[in-house]
């Protein structure tokens, strides 16, 4: 009889339980290049229709979202139960980007068991007393996890920037570290992946409106949003200089038109779907013959 090597057992699998992804969306377009020098303000925050050159919304985002969403669930599972990669994608951008709302619609598809968020507010006390990393690294994903980052190690080369805590010398190490943090990650088998989703300063208007107005958003509202607004120019330069010197092959930067949160996360689903795809993942070996199994 025919035996599969575990490893062929895997492939096999994996082909019969999922089709390679087609992109809607052309997202090498996006990608950040290494040491590459970028105007944020010069990306657009919203897709253009090529023909009109007009911002561009359209009816088929809700469709072409599900079927990436679908894939993502499979390949989540496949991740999860394979145990030898991991996923960790980070989420920056300014207030009301839609991180927290991004998180809510592309993950509520997914199984919660092995997908895990994380948020990083203002460092405690204790927190710095250590290194940056160090709070980070603690909630890095393992094997068999997805980990998303709301706000990441990366608020360390933004605000103490911004706010003239840290001199360039400092940040500039720091993009080092952050280069070296992410190769070990990559070298232990986890994928990086960084997305920024890149609002307009008017469509951030609008949600902080929003949020002043509803009784069920103010709780989200801080003094700081307000404050980071006004040194909107200054934090886009901190993000384009942080984002070109730390994207790479092995943790690519994105940057992701956000004005459209239907658009957004069909960016963010095809991105992960396209990614799990490309990681090879499989089930694990069977641990047994299952054609032994007699069921009473
Ligand atoms: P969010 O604004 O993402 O909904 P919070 O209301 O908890 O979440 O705010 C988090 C705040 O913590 C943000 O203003 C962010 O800039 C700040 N923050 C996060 N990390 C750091 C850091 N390392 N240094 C300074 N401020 C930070």
């Amino acid at each position: 009889m025919h035996r599969e090597s575990p490893n062929s057992f895997g492939i096999y699998c994996r082909r019969r339980y999922i089709q390679v992804i087609m992109t809607h969306i052309d997202l090498s377009t996006w990608r950040v290049k290494a040491e590459h020098a970028f105007q944020l303000k010069n990306l657009a925050t919203l897709p253009t229709d090529s023909e009109t050159s007009k911002d561009a919304e359209n009816d088929e985002w809700p469709e072409l979202f599900q079927k990436a969403a679908d894939k993502l669930e499979k390949l989540q599972l496949m991740l999860h139960a394979g145990k030898s990669k991991g996923l960790l994608l980070v989420l920056q951008g300014m207030d009301t980007a839609g991180k927290d709302g991004s998180i809510r619609s592309v993950f509520s598809h997914v199984s919660p068991l092995g997908v895990r968020a994380e948020a990083f507010g203002v460092p405690s006390e204790e927190e710095k007393r250590h290194d940056f990393l160090w709070r980070i690294h603690r909630k890095a994903p393992a094997l068999g996890e997805m980990a998303i980052f709301n706000r990441s190690h990366y608020e360390d080369v933004l605000v103490p920037r911004v706010r003239g805590w840290i001199d360039k010398s400092v940040w500039l190490k720091r993009y080092q570290h952050i280069a070296n943090f992410e190769a070990l990650l990559h070298d232990q088998g986890i994928t990086v992946l960084k997305c920024y989703l890149h609002i307009s300063k008017q469509e951030q208007k609008k949600r902080l409106q929003a949020r002043l107005d509803d009784p069920l958003k103010q709780w989200k509202l801080q003094g700081s949003d307000f404050s980071d607004r006004q040194l909107w120019p200054d934090y886009l330069e901190a993000y384009q200089e942080a984002m070109a010197a730390t994207s790479s092959s092995n943790a690519p930067w994105y940057v992701v038109p956000a004005d459209s949160k239907r658009y957004r996360d069909l960016f963010l689903a095809e991105l992960l779907a396209h990614t799990l795809e490309k990681m090879d993942l499989a089930f694990p070996p069977k641990s047994f013959d299952l054609s032994s199994v007699q069921l009473d």
